[in-house]
């Protein structure tokens, strides 16, 4: 049986970043750039007022001088090409251009006016309250670098530049295909024998969150028509993800299915609890298929090791082997913690407050804990835990 780390190398070799995509800034929010992005302009772009004043020569805006203020205000807008003569200051307001001939803006709070005169109460010094060209942004400079992921305000700084789409790697599209003929869709009602199907909803938000593209379908424990689900979804589907029907069980048609499509299996069963009959195999397409199991809370773990790095690496996130691309979490054991099996344990938990306790029961069905952990602990095989020891962990 493959180790965990082994299996992750496997696939995260056969995995590559999406084609790059131009996107509009509004769509680009979490997307990783896919090429630097250069200044296109000066910022500010002119020389202008941060204040609402008086534009003056600094020389003349001495306490207590007197100067004349013409009729004609310059506000933010189009520059009137306004002329600053001695003896003279123009009324002005925030982000407005500088008129030709002054270096400097009195605060209106520090002037008293009658009339067309003002009398500067407080003097100011050369540049005093101007925003210079090019004091933020130069034409030219490098804004944000490859590899670096897209902000609000990183998006904010390109519109300031006039840039209106931003090349990204693409969103890849994860088809989700649930088995089982006991799975009834929640809303509908349930005969006895049946249960709702989890994994569907679960496993597209999972999709969407981790920043894919979610899609669900949904097959019975029927060979040709899981082929017939199967085969719809290779066809558009940069990952197809398959929850249940991956075991031994005589009903289980997930594997023989996959082989009858061309699918070629890497590996069946990864040495982790829950999930050991994980599958991941390749459409010679290059589509990339995962089969977990179908316990939704061994279908949300395997997912979280094995497809999220695959959907963070494709959409251009540095992924480590190491790691799962989650985020870490780390804590003081809350209780004690044990894992007796022979392969590593992830517990699902709830880390809060430096200290990580267990989120409920801790069996493969058991989506109430699941929903309320907020973190996967790992417990390697035969690992005890005992209160006050550090513990890291991946969040979820
Ligand atoms: P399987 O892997 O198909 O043998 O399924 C293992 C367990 O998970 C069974 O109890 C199934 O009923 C349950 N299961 C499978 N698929 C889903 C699903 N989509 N939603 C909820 N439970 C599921
Ligand atoms: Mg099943």
């Amino acid at each position: 049986m493959l180790e965990e780390s082994e299996a992750r190398r496997s696939i995260l070799e056969y995995t590559s970043p999406g084609a790059v995509i131009w996107v509009p800034l509004e769509l680009a929010l979490g997307q990783v750039l896919a090429q630097d992005i250069v200044g296109a302009m000066d910022s500010p772009v002119f020389d202008n007022s941060g204040m609402d004043g008086y534009a003056v020569k600094a020389a003349e805006a001495k306490e207590g001088a007197t100067l004349r203020v013409g009729k004609i205000v310059q506000a933010a807008g189009g520059d009137l090409g306004l002329v600053c003569g001695e003896g003279e200051a123009i009324r002005i307001f925030t982000g407005a251009v500088l008129p030709d001939g002054t270096d400097a803006v009195v605060m209106q709070e520090d002037v008293e006016r009658e009339g067309d005169l003002i009398r500067i109460m407080e003097p100011v010094e050369p540049g005093e309250n101007i925003r210079w060209r090019g004091s933020d942004v130069c034409a030219g400079q490098k804004l944000l670098s490859r590899g670096e992921i897209m902000t609000p305000t990183r998006i904010g700084l390109l519109a300031s530049q006039g840039i209106p789409e931003v090349p990204v790697h693409g969103k890849p599209l994860v088809q989700v295909v649930t088995t089982g003929d006991e799975l009834v869709e929640p809303g509908a009602p349930l005969i006895p024998g049946e249960i709702y199907n989890s994994n569907s909803p679960m496993l597209q938000a999972a999709v969407e969150k981790a920043g894919g593209i979610g899609a669900v379908s949904h097959a019975c424990d029927d060979l040709a028509e899981l082929k017939a689900v199967l085969s719809r979804a290779l066809a558009v589907a940069d990952i197809v993800v398959i929850a249940g029907g991956v075991s031994v069980g005589e009903r289980d048609f997930v594997k023989e299915a996959l082989t009858e499509l061309g699918v070629v299996t890497e590996f069946w069963r990864v040495r982790v609890k829950p999930g050991k009959p994980f599958l991941f195999g390749r459409h010679p397409d290059g589509t990339l298929v995962f089969g977990l199991p179908g316990n939704p809370v061994s279908a949300y773990v395997t997912f979280s090791l094995f497809v999220i790095p695959v959907i963070r690496k494709m959409l251009g996130y540095d992924v480590k082997v190491d790691g799962v691309g989650l985020g870490d979490v780390s804590g003081i054991a809350a209780e004690p913690m044990s894992n007796p099996g022979d392969r590593p344990h992830y517990l699902r938990g709830v880390c809060e407050g430096g200290r990580v306790r267990l989120s409920g029961t801790q069996q493969s069905h058991a989506i109430f804990g699941l929903s309320r952990a907020n973190c996967l602990i790992r417990l390697g095989p035969g690992q005890e835990v005992v209160p006050g020891e550090m513990l890291s962990g991946y969040g979820i």
